[in-house]
């Protein structure tokens, strides 16, 4: 089977192509899709953003399509940035913009409580399916490690003593948002496939 992923990040691509080795299945990314469709990503949850990308896809190409929608939701801010973690600091807000708004709007408080939550949405022969990822976790006080990308820096994960900044990425991967939730997507996929 192949299948596309509405994703042009190299290391979203490589995770799940590790993930699903073991199966008879080819990923496309979409940096190997001509004239991919630019999704607007402007649904009010993560489901309708990664339903809309996969979708938006197939449509283009009439392959199976994969796609992926991550959020951060603080207690503390009531759930925000959630959809909006992306451009929380503005339109063309870049990762650094973006925590430092976090760290502005957390200050002083107590409950850091914090939470990534991963929705893939996969859409074959005009069906969609999901799946989701969460990783419980806190937002420091202050930005650790260089690794990784986005709120990495202000990022530990419950039972860890590090951020996902600190932490090699393959440990990250084992227990984050996006991990899990292609986790659930393999066996998923891999129940799909031994069925027919
Ligand atoms: P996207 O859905 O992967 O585009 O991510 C939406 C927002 O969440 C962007 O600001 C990303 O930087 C951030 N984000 C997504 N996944 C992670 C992660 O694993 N660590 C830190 N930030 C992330």
């Amino acid at each position: 089977m192949r299948i596309v992923l509405a994703t042009r990040n190299s290391g979203k691509v490589a995770e799940l192509r590790a993930l699903l080795a073991d199966l008879p299945v080819e990923l496309v990314s979409a940096v190997e899709v001509a004239g991919a469709p630019e999704v607007e990503e402007d649904a009010p949850t993560l489901e309708g953003n990664a339903r809309k990308k996969a979708l938006a896809l197939h449509a283009h190409t009439g392959l199976p399509a994969l796609a992926d929608d991550t959020g951060l939701e603080v207690d503390a801010l009531g759930g925000a940035p959630g959809v909006h973690s992306a451009r929380f600091a503005g339109p063309d807000a870049d990762d650094m913009a973006n925590r430092a708004r976090l760290l502005r709007d957390l200050a002083g408080a107590d409950d850091r409580a914090a939470r990534f939550r991963t929705v893939l949405a996969f859409v074959e022969g005009g069906e969609v399916s999901f799946s989701e990822g969460i990783c419980e976790g806190h937002i420091t006080e202050a930005e650790c490690g260089i690794g990784g990308f986005g709120y990495d820096a202000l990022f530990q994960p419950e039972g860890e003593t590090q951020t996902f900044a600190e932490m090699p990425s393959d440990a990250k991967n084992a227990i984050s948002h996006r991990g899990r939730a292609l986790a659930g997507f393999a066996e998923f996929l891999r129940a799909r496939l031994t069925a027919s």
